[in-house]
């Protein structure tokens, strides 16, 4: 990238206002701007290598970049502004070893670690971004305003007819006009390759996940829905994303080259539609904010699949060698197969005007939300509106630590009055003016309730960061404490099921 850079002075390091420069580690978090050449231009966000050991991503864009350069794309390159980060994991790339990803052909110097060097995985951080990659990554999306995330990825081993899977934003929440427009682009962008014989379809595996020898397939199910990923993650704050997924059994300069083909095909796209592209999420924003405060919206906590359509899917048998790499083909049998690559949205609640946090939580919540582009105010700001308390149904502790928390799923709902607790402290006048107030009436308002609404699948309450109030240890003294967050404004909604994060696991 830095040799193109001094071949051309289009191309220019990029570094978002106030983020991170390097992870903890120390390894500096690179990127490059090449300007669009019209002033009429999408912004573009490419992302590769979040899991180090998904290589071509890294190589297919720098390939694209590139042939940009080489004036190879000129209609991309009018139309579209684009931020390129090729190395987004930097612990894990420079992390090189053959050991890593045998199953997958490699390099002969191997490929670099999914995890960072604190052994997160930064495609499960979107939500908490505890990670310096994360908070880059944020503060790129506030300073450089894309319209459009691409991610990406290579599969982790399930075996399949398509040289490439992808997936628009699965959010949970998302604008469904945004979401809809999101699944149009890549479903045109398929049928296009499928003519240039490049076959792709929506990530996903086969239902059962791992099929028996002559087993008849059931239908194919895409991953979840939770904001934690990178690709979903975009949908809630009303932009587009792309999840591509090179399958992991091509060759390496197959896999380059088919992310390399899918991802123009997608530039193309989105430069040809750039004033649909710029009108779905223009509209997705002002959808949210319009009409506050006499109607409030109603957002689902929870969401089961739906069938999607019916298509045609190849089962693969692979001959594998010692190392679990495919060497060849024991038997291809074609299937039509109904798809579960959507999600209906279920559980919507109604919205309240905000959330107070309480001020002894600010040291550690103002940081993450602001990291988010969050405005937060002081709760001596509040509207003056009925306050509503959070009544815990049910809850589940995570027996497992995952990303090193054990998560706290909560059931329940906001009532009007406190719980009986004699000896716990209340909320008193003072209590309230000292808390942090954060209104869902502004432009990141769906971010903010996924992330402060305790029954959220992934929220501030599931990552732990009210875990020492929320879950006591054996011995602690006197009655639980007051509830750390607060709704204002109503906020009823009944306590339902709870939330059902899905087990499924993205790749
Ligand atoms: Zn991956």
């Amino acid at each position: 990238m830095a040799a193109l850079s001094s071949r051309d002075p289009a191309l220019v390091p990029y570094q978002p206002k106030l983020a991170p420069t390097a992870t903890e580690a120390g390894k500096p978090l690179l990127a490059w701007r090449l300007r669009a050449t019209s002033k009429d231009a999408v912004r573009v966000y490419l992302n590769a290598n979040i899991h180090a050991g998904e290589v071509e991503g890294k190589e297919a864009a720098q390939v694209i970049m590139r042939e940009f350069l080489q004036g190879l794309h000129p209609a991309a390159r009018q139309h579209l502004d684009l931020v390129i980060c090729p190395a987004y994991n930097a612990d894990g790339t420079d992390a090189l070893d053959p050991a890593i990803r045998k199953y997958q052909p490699n390099p002969e110097s191997g490929v670099g670690r999914r995890e960072n060097a604190r052994g997160l995985d930064l495609n499960r951080d979107l939500m908490k971004a505890q990670a310096a990659n994360t908070k880059w990554f944020l503060a790129m999306l506030q300073d450089f305003d894309p319209a459009v995330v691409f991610d990406l990825h290579t599969t982790n081993g399930s075996y399949h007819g398509f040289h490439l899977t992808y997936a628009p934003s699965l959010a949970l929440g998302a604008d469904p006009a945004l979401l809809a427009f999101n699944r149009q682009l890549l479903n045109e962008v398929r049928d296009g390759l499928k003519t240039q014989g490049l076959p792709t379809y929506d990530y996903g595996n086969f239902r059962p996940e791992n099929l028996k020898p002559g087993e008849t397939p059931k239908g194919w199910e895409t991953f979840d829905y939770r904001p934690r990923y990178l690709s979903n993650y975009p949908g809630l704050q009303d932009r587009l994303a792309i999840l591509s997924e090179a399958y992991v059994h091509r060759s390496f300069p197959e896999r380059i080259a088919d992310t390399r083909a899918f991802v123009l095909a997608c530039l193309d796209w989105i430069a040809g539609h750039r004033n649909e592209v710029r009108r779905v999420t223009g509209e997705a924003r002002r959808h949210w904010l319009e009409g506050w405060p006499s109607r409030t919206p109603s957002l689902p906590l929870a969401a089961d699949f739906e069938r999607t359509e019916s298509y045609q899917f190849e089962v693969v048998q692979p001959l594998k060698n010692i190392d679990g790499r495919v060497t060849g083909e024991a038997s291809r049998a074609a299937f039509e197969l109904p798809s579960f690559v959507t999600w209906a949205p279920a559980e919507f609640v109604p919205v309240p005007k905000g959330y107070l946090i309480d001020a002894a939580y600010a040291f550690k919540v103002r940081p993450v939300l602001e990291a988010h582009g969050i405005q937060v105010l002081n709760g001596s700001a509040r509207p003056k509106a009925p306050l509503s308390f959070f009544h815990e149904a049910d809850r589940n502790l995570a027996s497992q630590a995952f990303q090193g928390i054990f998560g706290l799923t909560l059931k329940g709902a906001w009532t009007p009055a406190e719980l009986p607790r004699p000896m716990a402290p209340h909320w008193t006048p003072e209590d309230l003016d000292r808390a942090l107030y954060v209104p869902l009436e502004q432009p990141l308002g769906r971010v903010a309730f996924y992330l402060l609404d305790p029954r959220s699948p992934d929220g501030l309450v599931f990552w732990g960061f009210f875990h020492e109030c929320l879950v006591r240890s054996d011995g602690a003294w006197g009655e639980p404490l007051r509830f750390p967050l607060v709704a204002v404004g109503a906020a009823s909604g009944a306590a339902g099921p709870g939330p059902r994060p899905p087990a499924k696991k993205a790749e």
